[in-house]
C-alpha cells in the first residue's frame, strides 16, 4: 500500500486503505487503514476502512445479479442506453456518450450509469435499499427516497469494511454475513449466513465480473499472473473523490479504496488504473489453492432456457434466431422477446397487408425486429442503421375505419388518484385495452419502459410512482395508440 501511495502522491492522492478477506472463515487476514497511523501529513490516524465514502459504482453488479433471481434479465438481455429522464434526474454515461442498446454483460463491465439507473427503476428503489442493508451495510442513514435512483451509481456512502462483506457474500454464492476482526477460535457471531441471491444468478455476475479489464489497466494485469482469475468491479465517485476496487476469487476478497481523507477530488482519480492495480499486487502475493481457482459451477443451481439470440429475452413465436443459455434455477418466466414480432406482408414485401385487404395467395408472414419509439429516435438521430418496417398497404380498407386497438384505461390526460387498501398499501393501477382482431398480442410500454404482453384479455396490472407517465401499446402488425396521464397518490 505505501508503494502504491508513494507513488500516488505525485499525482496529488494522499490516502488509501487496503482490506484483506479470507473467505472460507469470513476472517480479515489484512487491515490498513492508512498509509501510515504516525503521519499528520497525511491524517494517518483516520480509518479509512471504515471511513463511509461515496460508492461510485461499485454497488452495480448486486443490483444486475437480484435482476437475474427476479427473471428481469440475464447477461445477454440487451438494455437502453439511451437519454432518460426521471424528474429533475437525468442520468448520463461519464466517458462513452449513450450507446442506443447494449447488454447487461456489456453494461456491467463497462459500467455504465444509465442502464443501472433504469434497471433500478424497474426492480425498485426500495427493494434494493432493503438489499443493502440485509447484504450489512449499515451507513445507509438516510431514508431510500433520499438518495433516490442515484443510489446505484454512488448517491450512498458506504464503507470498505462492510464492501468488502458484500463482495465475499457474492463469492460465496449468495450467503451474505458480517466479516470479523476477531481472532478467537470460538468466536460466535449473532446469526448465520443469510442468502439474499441464488447460486445460479452469483455464479453468473461473477462470470461478468470476471471480464472486466479496465482501459489503462492492462499494463497491471499483463504482470498479472492470470491462471487465477478474479472476478472484480471498479468504482469511481462523482468528482473523482474516491476510487474503489474490490476483487473476489472462491478463497480471497482483497478490496482497495484510494483517495483524500479530507474528501477533495482529484481529476488524475482513475479507480482502474490506481486501485485496480493495487488490488491485483495484493492478490498477487495472496497464498493460492490450485484447486479453487475459480468458482465451481451450482448445476443444481442453473437451468438452461432459449433467448433470442439478438434481445437477450425469452425466445417468441417470431425470434429469427435462438440459443440455449444458463438461468437461474429458481428464475421466474424471463419476459418474452418485445422486438421481434410477426407481420403479413404482400408478394413484394413491400406493404403491410391484413385480412380485410390481402389477396388470397399472394401474402406471407415475415418476422420484423421492431424497437420502441424512443430507442428508434435515438438510433435515427445518431445516424445508425433503424430495421425497416414496411407500411400498411394504403388501399387497405381497415385504414379508413378507426385504429383496431384501443386504450380503454386511463384516458388521455387523466388525473388519477390511487387509493390504498385496507392495510394502508397502495392499490394496483389496472390499464385497459381492446383490439378488434381477438387473436393480437399486445405489447405495453410504459415511460418507453416495456412492461409486458398481453393476450385477449388485454389488463395489465402495474405500480407506477407519483407523476407523469405515458402508456403506449403496440399490436403485432404495428398498430400502435398511446395515452399521457397524471398520478397522485393517496397520502
Ligand atoms: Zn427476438
Ligand atoms: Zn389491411
Amino acid at each position: 500500500v505505501n508503494d502504491h501511495l508513494r507513488y500516488l502522491s505525485s499525482f496529488g492522492i494522499k490516502n488509501g486503505a487496503a482490506l484483506v478477506v479470507e473467505n472460507q472463515t469470513g476472517k480479515v487476514r489484512a487491515y490498513v487503514g492508512s498509509q501510515d497511523f504516525y503521519s499528520v501529513r497525511t491524517q494517518g490516524q483516520v480509518d479509512g476502512v471504515m471511513a463511509p465514502r461515496s460508492t461510485g459504482s461499485i454497488l452495480k453488479p448486486f443490483l444486475y445479479a437480484l435482476c437475474m433471481d427476479e427473471g428481469e434479465l440475464l447477461p445477454q438481455s440487451i438494455l437502453k442506453d439511451i437519454p432518460t429522464h426521471f424528474g429533475a434526474f437525468s442520468p448520463s454515461n461519464e466517458l462513452s456518450g449513450y450507446n442506443g442498446l447494449v447488454t447487461v454483460h456489456e453494461a456491467l463491465v463497462r459500467s455504465l450509469n444509465v442502464p443501472a439507473v433504469r434497471v433500478l427503476n424497474r426492480y425498485g428503489l426500495y427493494r434494493f435499499y432493503l438489499f443493502l442493508r440485509n447484504a450489512g451495510i449499515t451507513t445507509l442513514f438516510r431514508h431510500a427516497d433520499d438518495y433516490g435512483l442515484p443510489l446505484i451509481i454512488g448517491g450512498a456512502e458506504a464503507n470498505l469494511f462492510e464492501l468488502a462483506a458484500a463482495y465475499r457474500g457474492l463469492a460465496r454464492l449468495g450467503e451474505f454475513e458480517p466479516i470479523t476482526i476477531i481472532e478467537r477460535e470460538n468466536y460466535q457471531i449473532q446469526k448465520g449466513p443469510e442468502r439474499l441471491i441464488s447460486r445460479g444468478a452469483c455464479y453468473m455476475t461473477l462470470q461478468i465480473l470476471n471480464d472486466l479489464k479496465r482501459p489503462g489497466a492492462e499494463y497491471y494485469w499483463e504482470q498479472y499472473n492470470n491462471q487465477w482469475p478474479i472476478a472484480w468491479k471498479t468504482g469511481t465517485s462523482f468528482g473523482q473523490r474516491d476510487a474503489w476496487a474490490i476483487g473476489v476469487t472462491p478463497e480471497w476478497t482483497v478490496a482497495i479504496w484510494i483517495g483524500n481523507f479530507t474528501g477533495e477530488g482529484n481529476a488524475n482519480l482513475k479507480s482502474g488504473e490506481m486501485a485496480g492495480s493495487l488490488m491485483l499486487d495484493i492478490f498477487n502475493s495472496l497464498p493460492k489453492n490450485p484447486s479453487l481457482a475459480w468458482f465451481q459451477r451450482p448445476e443444481d443451481d442453473l437451468k438452461k432456457i432459449e433467448i433470442c439470440s439478438e434481445t437477450g429475452y425469452l425466445a417468441g413465436p417470431d425470434c429469427l434466431k435462438t440459443s440455449f443459455v444458463d438461468a437461474p434455477a429458481s428464475q421466474p418466466t424471463l419476459p418474452i422477446c418485445p422486438y421481434h414480432i410477426g407481420i403479413y406482408v404482400d408478394d413484394t414485401g413491400e406493404f403491410q397487408v391484413c385480412s380485410r385487404c390481402w389477396e388470397p395467395g399472394h401474402y406471407k408472414r415475415e418476422s420484423i425486429l421492431v424497437y420502441t419509439p424512443d430507442v428508434m429516435q435515438f438510433l435515427r438521430e445518431n445516424g445508425k442503421i433503424i430495421p425497416h418496417v414496411p407500411p400498411h398497404n394504403p388501399y387497405c380498407l381497415e385504414l379508413t375505419g378507426t385504429n383496431p386497438l384501443q386504450v380503454i384505461y386511463p384516458s388521455q390526460n387523466a388525473r388519477l388518484w390511487i387509493p390504498r387498501d385496507y392495510s394502508g398499501a397502495l392499490e394496483h393501477l389496472v390499464l385497459r385495452a381492446a383490439h378488434r382482431d381477438s387473436s393480437q398480442r399486445l405489447y405495453w410500454y410504459i415511460d418507453g419502459v416495456y412492461f409486458g404482453t398481453t393476450v385477449e384479455n388485454h389488463v395489465l396490472p402495474v405500480e407506477l410512482p407519483k407523476g407523469a407517465h405515458s402508456l403506449a401499446i403496440v399490436d403485432s402488425t404495428g398498430n400502435r395508440v398511446q395515452t399521457d396521464f397524471n398520478i397522485d397518490l393517496k397520502e
